[in-house]
């Protein structure tokens, strides 16, 4: 089915390269009694989120940006140690490939692709910065949001919305503030060690408490020295849906945003918190999504002039990453839902998708720490 699309549109700028598709993370055998399966962070969702937008017709609606160029050296030392890159250059030449950490696989010519995925960070955030476009997202694989400086982590590589966010301060003076909001199921704990230092960058994550990474990305790491109160981790419950998110973005995250007055503003998209998703215990339906796109886009708009790039991050249920993905489109060029989500009414039907008491006061906590209450 081919839907056109005739309001007016935001011009939104989109970033995806076939090359993206070619990273391979390869299983590490928990044992030899489980039959080999896929790493859950393969190639195909991302290539149904991607055909999706084709099919719907919502791809016409996008400006493509082409001529992606993978970053160089110096760009990854934005953020990343020098024996780290190398460490992955060298592993990446070799025909088996290597490891960023233990569970951190990678096939032959990862790094090019991974300095690919940051080359199109860095495009888009130029593009929207020269005016080209107002706002962009990156299908980009591998992920980054958990990659540390000096080494890789949960299917992360390099840490592109970091490096995105020093590109962007080392480059343009009217950048001095960046908020970065990150929406993946999982905590971004990479993101947040890298600036857990630094006043000019709020950090503000919406993650399933202790998930992924464990002993990390709790209510009470605030940020350190100066930088106090720039780091805001929302941890909810298994099994919080549209309601409790809903609460955290009009309660936590839309007016932290507010007090903190950015630049620009970097979204990890992780869309991982979906109903199915295989990592995570988060019900949300493509409808959260939007709604959680629509307010940090309405937000962009008024804090600083629009300007807001969303970056992929996680996402591993192959039959619903696409409609979420979508979804967030869509919110970004201002339509409403163009293409039926034929997994939303299923979604409804479950009990649960309301703010539940002990998730309201997780959240709560997090508005007294930060002075939100
Ligand atoms: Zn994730």
């Amino acid at each position: 089915m081919t839907t056109s699309v005739k309001k007016t549109l935001r011009r939104v700028g989109y970033v995806f390269e076939e090359r993206y598709l070619w990273h391979t993370p390869w299983i590490v055998q928990f044992s030899p009694l489980v039959q080999p399966f896929q790493h859950w962070e393969h190639a195909e969702t991302k290539r149904r989120f991607h055909n999706l937008l084709l099919v719907s017709g919502i791809y016409n609606s996008l400006n493509h940006l082409k001529d992606v160029n993978p970053v160089n050296e110096e760009d990854l030392q934005l953020v990343h140690t020098s024996e780290y890159i190398q460490n992955i250059k060298t592993q990446s030449a070799r025909l088996e490939g290597g490891l960023a950490d233990t569970e951190t696989t990678f096939s032959q010519y990862a790094y090019d692709i991974a300095a690919l995925a940051v080359g199109g960070a860095f495009l888009a955030a130029k593009k929207i910065m020269d005016g080209e476009v107002e706002n962009a997202y990156v299908l980009c694989r591998p992920p980054g949001h958990h990659a540390l400086a000096d080494r890789g982590m949960g299917f992360c590589i390099f840490n592109n919305i970091a490096l995105t966010a020093k590109y962007l301060l080392k480059n343009y003076d009217s950048v001095k503030k960046i908020a970065i909001v990150d929406f993946d199921a999982h905590h971004g704990n990479g993101t947040q060690d890298i600036f857990l230092h630094e006043k000019i960058v709020l950090f503000i994550s919406t993650h399933q408490s202790s998930n992924f990474p464990a002993q990390s990305g709790f209510a009470n790491e605030v940020g350190e020295g100066e930088a106090k109160g720039t780091n805001i981790n929302i941890p909810l419950p298994s099994g919080s849906g549209g309601g409790a998110f809903k609460y955290a973005f009009e309660k936590v995250v839309i007016p932290s945003l507010e007090k903190f007055e950015p630049d620009f503003i970097l979204v990890s998209s992780g869309l991982d918190a979906s109903y199915s998703d295989p990592l995570s215990s988060l019900i949300l339906s493509s409808q959260d999504f939007a709604f959680m796109t629509k307010s940090l886009v309405s937000a962009a708009e008024n804090l600083c002039d629009g300007k807001i790039l969303f970056l992929h991050e996680g996402g591993y249920s192959e039959h619903y990453v696409p409609f979420c993905g979508l979804a967030v489109i869509e919110a970004m060029l201002g339509v409403d839902q163009v293409l039926k989500d034929p997994f939303l009414g299923e979604i409804k039907s479950w009990d649960g998708t309301h703010l539940a008491e002990h998730q309201k006061k997780s959240i709560d906590e997090v508005m007294v720490l930060h002075g939100l209450l």
